[in-house]
């Protein structure tokens, strides 16, 4: 390990402690199968949580089973979950994703993504038009239980003030790079820590940094006082 990883762990030790003293430990909302996350995940891009869920259970409602979402006429599926925004490209990416993943495994179960090593499942997601890093991670770290550290606009732009990594590097090129630096037991309660400094304090045009436990290890701060 050189210098600057060692550095950067203990960094990322630091973060993670100060949060959980601020926070707490976080909680999931309720963990979904994998099929379910990756759909719903699917859904969030670019919208809120609520619009997300609203989308999720207007879908769910419409059509019970992934099969008949799959199945089911495009513009009924879009209509479905208009909610989330972009539906357009939604609805069919969804039911791309849902054929595709049929064809491969004559189901529409993930679950067997478990047994995988984890850059095996996430290259196995990571294949299908519209699953990318963020995504993919979300579904290992959070309903296959695989380490997997999600990097959502939140936590790459805290990442990069605080100089937790290169500050050129882009959202999908720190999915692997703040994994090197956590612990793999704690990616999921640190990455929806860092999301709520992110939301609550470390906010995107003017960061509340009085209210931050983490003024001295962030390169921000220093720079400004
Ligand atoms: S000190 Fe300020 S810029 Fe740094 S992480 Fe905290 S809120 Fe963000």
């Amino acid at each position: 390990m050189n210098k600057t990883e060692e550095e950067g762990r203990e960094k990322a030790e630091i973060i993670h402690q100060r949060l959980l003293d601020k926070f707490g430990m976080p909680v999931w909302r309720v963990p979904l199968p994998a099929m379910d996350e990756l759909v719903s995940t699917i859904l969030s891009q670019n919208t809120n949580d609520v619009n997300r869920d609203k989308a999720f259970d207007s879908l769910r409602a419409r059509f019970p089973t992934w099969e008949e979402v799959r199945d089911a006429p495009t513009d009924e599926v879009i209509e479905a979950v208009r909610i989330a925004g972009l539906a357009n490209q939604k609805g069919p990416r969804i039911q791309n994703v849902l054929s595709q993943i049929t064809e491969e495994t004559g189901g529409l179960s993930l679950e067997f993504l478990k047994t995988y090593a984890p850059q095996d499942a996430m290259d196995w997601l990571l294949r299908f038009k519209g699953v990318g890093p963020k995504t993919a991670s979300i579904v290992l770290v959070f309903s296959l239980g695989l380490p997997a550290f999600p990097v959502d606009t939140h936590v790459h732009r805290v990442s990069g003030r605080l100089g937790l990594r290169p500050e050129k590097m882009t959202a999908d090129q720190a999915h692997g790079y703040l994994a090197s630096l956590f612990k793999p037991e704690n990616f999921g309660p640190d990455h929806m820590n860092i999301i709520r400094l992110g939301r609550e304090i470390c906010h995107a045009r003017k960061p509340e940094c009085d209210l931050c436990p983490l003024q001295d290890v962030c390169e921000y701060y220093r720079n400004i006082t």
